[in-house]
């Protein structure tokens, strides 16, 4: 048996005739292989489940498992070994359909030892061809498996740049929408006023400037609102997160949003966790919060409640902002979150520019957190946001 260290060809030897098996080993091992000889068929398998041969040589025929079986069988166990059978010029038939079997060649019997070793050669070089062979058929297989895949990742990209893409042409025709809105009442109003031959009284004129007024105001927040949206979606201005304790942040928000709450008789109730402290941009967090709770009070009915809960769950807190207004009917809650669509509601100068929650979810996303809603029509809608617990040192 070759040891690991030996460096000869491994040779498995299996004949029936113990005579013949011997004088065949001496030969081969004087040719320089390293031969391992097993009279019966049944060991020469065993031994292959265990060891490693480049050749095995088998006599055709033998009782217990016929040379073709064999072969077969010993393929089965190693594939990439080569294998040559002994015949007598009575079974070359045979031997040809060993070759059918996986065989690589045939020495007939009584052979001459250079002709055995020519065969050995050559059927060694057969198996290093097939090996080859083998080799390259496998790295053609990865070849087309990685180019299979280049292909799938570009249909993927060349899908995302068309769904961006509409989604920009999208924004693009809402954008102008709006932007014409308050424009044409700005110019409309304002070729009155200065038209010579429209007369308006004094009370007229201060009417109209107004609506010119709070429509240049609309367009002024239109603007920054877009341009806000194209800085955060085009991620040039990092995000600063930060430990940002959320009573602090909240008690700010609601003297804020205390003033339009007044106007409309909204009752504000605040329930807030004074030892939360999350992981966030403190100037981002609170636009989203007076988001949130801005439509909270717009989208309200007058005299209603707005609250605000905060609650922790594993490593994310949860803060939700619950109104009692109209609600949002299930079929339109997947129109939320989409730029400049108001669910049907007109735009106005008072409701707003249509991308708050546009913005929030970006910038709520960039923080590495969720925001979503659950809405009941006629009861009122909560908005929510879980953002990380902060890490504190
Ligand atoms: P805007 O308030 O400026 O229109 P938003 O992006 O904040 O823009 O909201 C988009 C739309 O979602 C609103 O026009 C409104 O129809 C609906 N909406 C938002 N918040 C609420 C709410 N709390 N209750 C009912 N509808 C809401």
């Amino acid at each position: 048996m070759a040891n690991s260290n030996d460096n000869r060809i491994r040779i498995l030897l299996v004949d029936d005739e113990r005579v013949q098996l011997r004088a065949l080993a001496d030969v081969l091992e004087m040719d320089g292989f390293a031969v391992t000889a097993f009279s019966s068929p049944a060991d020469a398998l065993d031994s292959l489940t265990q060891h490693k041969y480049e050749l095995m040589l088998c006599d055709l025929v033998m009782p217990d498992l016929d040379g073709i079986a064999l072969t077969e069988a010993a393929l089965h166990i190693a594939p990439a070994m080569g294998c040559v059978l002994i015949t007598g010029k009575a079974t070359v038939p045979r031997a040809v359909d060993a070759m059918r079997a996986g065989a690589l060649d045939f020495v007939l019997k009584p052979f001459d030892a250079d002709a055995l070793k020519t065969t050995l050669q050559r059927a060694l070089a057969m198996r290093q061809l097939r090996l080859e062979k083998y080799a390259a058929e496998q790295s053609l297989r990865t070849s087309l498996d990685q180019l299979n895949q280049t292909n799938r990742d570009l249909l993927e990209a060349q899908l995302k740049v068309q769904q961006a893409n509409e989604a920009k042409s999208r924004f693009i025709a809402g954008m102008s929408h709006e932007l014409r809105t308050p424009l044409n009442s700005i110019v409309g109003f304002a070729h009155i006023l200065n038209s010579s031959k429209l007369v308006t009284t004094a009370a007229q004129q201060v009417q109209f400037s107004g609506h010119i007024l709070s429509s240049a105001k609309h367009l002024l927040t239109l603007i920054n609102e877009i341009l806000d949206l194209a800085k955060i979606e085009s991620a040039t201005q990092e995000l600063r997160l930060e430990a940002v304790p959320l009573a602090a942040l909240l008690e700010e928000c609601r003297t804020m949003v205390e003033p339009m709450c007044q106007a409309r008789e909204i009752v504000t109730e605040f329930a807030v966790d004074d030892t939360l402290v999350v992981q966030a941009d403190l100037l981002r967090l609170k636009q989203v919060l007076l988001n949130l709770l801005s439509n909270g009070i717009k989208y309200n009915r007058r005299g209603g409640t707005l609250q605000v809960g905060v609650t922790c769950s594993g490593s994310m807190v949860r803060i939700s902002v619950s109104d009692s207004g109209l609600g949002i009917p299930p079929e339109l809650l997947s129109r939320l979150f989409r730029p400049f669509d108001r669910l049907g509601l007109d735009s106005s100068a008072e409701l707003g520019s249509g991308l708050g929650l546009v913005i929030s979810k970006h910038l709520v996303e960039q923080m590495h957190g969720e925001i979503g809603v659950f809405s009941q029509p006629d009861q009122g809608s909560t908005f929510w946001l879980q953002l990380p617990l902060a890490i504190l040192a």
